[in-house]
């Protein structure tokens, strides 16, 4: 399978996670691929060159304009074009609106959110030069409903799917689509340490603590798996996705039917 053969990805926070899953899923089909994140980069971009692309890493804070700036450049240079964006990189914090950290609250808004907006801005002139591009916001159900202890996570994710139809309005008469994908719960770091805490908060074991997680509100009773994100990425950077524009997708089994 090579459908993006002769592409480029970058998928930003691609060490672990979603992003990594999504990165692989994009290499399997041809992609080369920009790795970003702060996790363990040897292994991602060894798993990524198994599926024969080129791969490079640049570790652009997310919450720092100028260095996101030089992560576009770098890509477009090395690779020669930026062809598919994938927004992902992003972190939680938990408490009650009077109890949140303004700190916390500024580093939700710039690597959750207002990433997504600079990555885009650099990416899409060039983008529109080859009047092609895919870029792909990864939200979360929290981009369409809220819970609680989550202001600043609920408020990036919500502006992302804002940010989504904008992007995509702005280029409906051009090859360039921008959609959003929504997950319920998938286990990854990000999501174990909210198990880790309820684990302790109950005092039950991790397997307790992610099944109550997990049940609490999504009907299914089962995670989300990175992989499947990874292929939904894969459907919305194909030919058959050039009419899919401004959605904001989820997956989520049943969360947000209720
Ligand atoms: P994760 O912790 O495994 O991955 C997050 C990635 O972002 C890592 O590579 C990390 O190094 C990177 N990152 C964090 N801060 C960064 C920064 N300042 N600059 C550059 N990279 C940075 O988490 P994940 O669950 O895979 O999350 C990926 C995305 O999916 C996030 O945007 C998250 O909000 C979203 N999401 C996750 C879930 C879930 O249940 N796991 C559900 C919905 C949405």
């Amino acid at each position: 399978m090579s459908q993006f053969k002769g592409k480029t990805a970058l998928v930003t926070g691609s060490t672990s996670g979603i992003g990594l899953a999504i990165a692989i899923a994009l290499a399997k089909q041809g992609a080369n691929i920009m790795v970003n994140g702060f996790g363990e980069k040897d292994a991602a971009i060894t798993q990524i060159k198994a599926c024969g692309v080129e791969v490079d890493y640049h570790g652009a804070d997310m919450s720092k304009p100028a260095e996101i700036e030089d992560l576009i450049k770098h890509t477009e240079k090395r690779f020669g074009t930026l062809d598919i964006l994938v927004n992902n990189a992003g972190i939680q914090f938990t408490a009650n609106v009077e109890d949140f950290p303004a700190d916390k609250w500024e580093s939700i808004i710039a690597i959750n959110l207002s990433s997504a907006f600079y990555t885009s801005h650099h990416a899409l002139p060039g983008m529109k030069k080859r009047n092609w591009g895919r870029i792909i916001n990864i939200a979360s159900i929290h981009g369409l409903v809220a819970s609680t202890q989550k202001a600043a996570y609920v408020a990036a994710k919500h502006g992302i799917v804002g940010l989504t139809k904008v992007t995509a309005l702005e280029n409906a008469k051009t090859g360039i689509t921008c959609n959003a994908i929504c997950p319920g719960w998938v286990l990854t770091p990000l999501v174990q340490k909210q198990v880790d805490a309820r684990a302790q908060r109950d005092g039950v074991s991790d397997e307790v603590a992610k099944n109550a997680l997990v049940s609490e509100k999504q009907p299914s009773g089962g995670f989300v798996a990175p992989e499947q994100i990874g292929a939904l990425a894969v459907f919305l950077c194909g030919a058959d996705a050039s009419e899919v524009r401004g959605v904001a997708w989820n997956m989520d089994g049943g969360w947000t039917a209720q």
